[in-house]
């Protein structure tokens, strides 16, 4: 094994096509790395504590979808951020030797408040709010993880986490490792209307989609406004349609050439692209259909909560002893 590992997602959904590249990222690296998965319900408290959420069907459902593109629980642990009840204590610990202003300065906090806050309507002046790049530091910490796979936007989070751990070494003794990041590649899709994928705009393409689903969203995906007819060139480049084909199919050059050179209509360019999308669906169909067996889901949710608290419990150990609290 490489190190040790964590990251999480947010329970606010089923999960769609855009988040593919990060968990198809996760299969990768749970052969690599002593793997912790965590669906990190208290996160969606941050920014939604007035939702009144359904974690019990929202936690199933993100489970399910993990399980589904290939989180193996005999290579990886799949809990739910509550179950393991470390998380809070670490995080409250730490709270106490973070200051203020190392808080205010994540460039998120800003952003979100902006976006969620004033735009959104979301009330973000708690602590909670403010706090969770703690709580993701803590997340990381309890496991002792020494790589956190993340996108490039995350990059601060983790340097915030490093940042805590020297800290706490530094006060206290050395318990923890320095994080460092690995930069997954993500795939940049849109949404079928152009816009950013996002569940909010209903451009998504679910991870559960069926074929006429599949169908349908692939209709609705914005092409070059440019060709009018079949015969037309055609400009990849500004097509919703080509974006996807870059990503899912391995013939994308022969795409770029028929539409540039006028050689194929859109109608049958999305068709190709709808058949590809379905047959990336598949396995996942297949394998979601076995986990959704009744009990099964809850139990890889037990035994994973189960196989992070042996870890989280040794370093809380830790942590008490060198701060005093016995
Ligand atoms: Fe887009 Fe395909 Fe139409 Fe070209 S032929 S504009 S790539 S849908």
């Amino acid at each position: 094994m490489k190190g040790r590992i964590f990251s999480g997602m947010r329970p606010t959904g089923s999960l769609h096509i855009g988040h593919l590249s990060v968990i198809q990222n996760w299969v990768k690296l749970q052969t690599e790395y002593e793997s912790y998965f965590g669906i990190v319900d208290q996160h969606a408290l941050t920014t939604g504590y007035e939702d009144h959420l359904d974690f019990k069907s929202l936690n199933r459902e993100i489970a399910l979808d993990w399980l589904s593109v290939g989180i193996d629980p005999d290579k990886a642990a799949v809990f739910i951020q509550s179950h393991v009840q470390e998380h809070a204590e670490l995080h409250l610990l730490l709270s106490m030797i973070t200051p203020l202003s190392w808080l205010e300065r994540v460039p998120t906090y800003k952003d979100q408040m902006q976006q969620l806050g004033k735009d959104g309507g979301k009330d973000l002046s708690t602590y909670g709010f403010l706090g969770y790049p703690l709580l993701m530091a803590a997340d990381i910490l309890v496991y002792k993880a020494d790589t956190v796979p993340v996108g490039e936007d995350q990059i601060p989070h983790v340097e915030l986490c490093r940042e805590i751990a020297r800290r706490f070494n530094h006060i206290y003794g050395t318990v923890f490792p320095e994080p460092k990041a690995l930069i997954g590649k993500v795939a940049l899709l849109p949404g079928v209307d152009g816009r950013k994928m996002s569940k909010s705009y209903n451009n998504t393409i679910s991870l559960t989609a069926s074929t006429d689903e599949i169908k349908s969203k692939v209709q609705q995906m914005v092409t070059d406004p440019a060709r009018l007819r079949k015969d037309d060139p055609g400009h990849p480049e500004v097509c919703v349609v080509y974006k996807f084909h870059q990503i899912y199919t391995p013939e994308v050059a022969q795409v770029e050439d028929s539409c540039r050179g006028g050689k194929i209509g859109c109608v049958a360019c999305k068709r190709h692209l709808a058949e590809n999308l379905d047959k990336l669906l598949n396995p996942f169909r297949e394998r979601r259909a076995v986990w959704e067996e009744p009990g099964k889901v809850e139990k890889v949710l037990e035994q994973g909560a189960e196989q992070a608290r042996r870890k989280t419990q040794e370093t809380m150990k830790e942590v008490r002893q060198m701060m005093g609290l016995r």
